[in-house]
């Protein structure tokens, strides 16, 4: 069984809903994985905030206004009046609980998870009810039974692999499973859920707990392109990454993957492959365990970066230091990306900030700080073993008209990492593309 995912452009439309129907019925049995139709997600969030400032006007403006939109989705999707009024009444009990859920109090957390959650639950009822209509044996698998993340908010692969299988096999002639990406239950048997954009993470998830053949994210672009084309003109599609590769990639902010989404897939040697919802015959990206020797195959860059320095006399000849000042960022669960040393001192990145003032009084014990806002960690991916030799240098001389902060090379085989203030990001991308990729110079 393949394990295909939808995100949230793709099944955007009814009408675009209607040619995903088309491609998830390619006379194999599939596993459906489906986004929330795009923006929904993001007006949950919006609902979920007036709630939470105690402006129920306002949120109830919204779901109404979402109630409208959704309504209109349904007279233009279905062709039964049957099947209108079904799916009409399902989605107006979601819409009638978000109407209630913030009602006079202010809203708990399990509540904003609730409403988040609306969006996945549904795109797969219509979804599944265009296809029951369109006379498919498909069966709607709710998240919710086998979905969950453990105490350390990470998922519980034991329990999605032990729930998934039995679910499978009870619905043994169904030619298609839909379910609903993002959402899940956690320890406390509350809704929950995988972070934005998580819906990569539950087809992945998934497909390593069933051992699927193969894990299809559907999206709007021909698969991981060697730059990222929201900032950067003529980049080009990747045919093949090695998983490190991609969860690089990913992680260094190619928004097409969610970072996390690699390691299931990567753990249980199941190929990932990207594919384009509008352009359904395109090659896409297939992400596997084969490494392309000497190839540099992409950039990514990731935003909101700080930089934090510290210069200490006392790290000249002395043992210890790095570990004290990594045991700071790690008292205060904060993770560094990069890291360079020289003798008398270590600049690290992060880019989560909430605890940077502790981090920073923490480190003025032991040399003087200096933090940088505003920074962006830009990331080159590819064969860069050292005997590759020129591919770094014909990197670093196409950043020669950009102020660099830091540089990382070596932590592997197939990264370097600089890092530049953000007002240079763009120039540095569409340098590296010049240089790298379309060599018109
Ligand atoms: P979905 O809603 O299907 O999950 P996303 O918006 O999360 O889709 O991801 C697809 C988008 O990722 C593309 O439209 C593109 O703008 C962006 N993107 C960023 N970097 C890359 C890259 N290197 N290759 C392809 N797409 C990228
Ligand atoms: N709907 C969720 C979001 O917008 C999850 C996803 O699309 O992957 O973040
Ligand atoms: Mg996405």
């Amino acid at each position: 069984m393949k394990v295909l995912k939808f995100g949230g452009t793709s099944v955007g439309s009814p009408q675009r809903m209607k040619e995903v129907a088309h491609l998830i019925l390619n006379g194999e049995k599939n596993l459906v994985v489906l986004s929330a139709m795009s923006g929904t997600t993001n007006s949950l969030v919006e609902i979920a905030d007036y709630y939470s400032k105690g402006n129920t006007e306002s949120a109830k403006i919204l779901i109404n206004r979402l109630r409208t939109k959704y309504h209109k989705h349904v007279e233009e999707l279905y062709s039964t009046d049957s099947m209108k009024q079904a799916t009409r009444q399902l989605l107006d009990e979601i819409f009638n609980r978000l109407l209630t859920i913030g009602n006079n109090k202010s809203l708990t957390v399990d509540e904003e998870k609730e409403i988040l959650s609306k969006g996945e639950l549904m795109s797969t009822n219509m979804m599944t009810n265009y296809l029951q209509e369109q006379g498919v044996k498909v069966t709607l698998l709710s998240a919710f039974d086998f979905m969950r993340i453990d105490q350390n908010r990470e998922p519980d692969t034991k329990f999605i692999h032990d729930s998934i299988r039995p679910l499978l096999k009870e619905h043994a002639d169904t030619q298609i499973f839909i379910t609903q990406g993002f959402i899940c239950l956690n320890m406390e048997g509350h809704i929950d859920n995988l972070q934005r954009g998580g819906s990569d993470y539950t087809a992945s998830l998934i497909g390593a707990a069933i051992q699927a053949e193969e894990i299809q994210i559907w999206t709007d672009i021909d698969g991981m392109h060697n730059n990222d084309p929201r900032f950067v003109e003529h980049t080009q599609p990747v045919h093949q990454l090695h998983f490190e590769e991609a969860a690089e990639l990913a992680y260094f902010g190619a928004k097409i993957l969610h970072p996390t989404c690699v390691q299931p897939a990567k753990f249980a040697g199941v190929p990932v492959r990207l594919l384009n919802t509008m352009d359904p015959k395109a090659e896409g990206t297939m992400i596997n365990n084969h490494s392309e020797e000497g190839k540099i195959k992409a950039v990514a860059a990731k935003d909101n970066i700080t930089v934090i320095k510290i210069v200490s006399s006392r790290m000249l000849l002395a043992t210890g230091f790095l570990r004290k000042v990594f045991e700071i960022f790690e008292q205060y669960h904060t993770s560094i990306d990069v890291v360079t040393t020289s003798e008398v001192g270590v600049s690290m990145s992060i880019d989560n900030d909430a605890y940077l003032a502790n981090i920073v009084e923490e480190l003025k014990k032991y040399g003087i700080v200096e933090v940088e806002k505003d920074m962006c960690i830009v990331c080159v991916v590819g064969d860069l073993r050292p005997c590759n030799k020129g591919f770094i240098s014909a990197i670093t001389n196409s950043l020669q008209d950009i102020s660099i902060r830091m540089v990382s090379y070596g932590g592997s085989n197939h990264n370097i990492s600089f890092i530049v203030h953000k007002d240079d990001k763009q120039q540095a991308l569409q340098a590296l593309s010049n240089h790298i990729f379309n060599q018109d110079n």
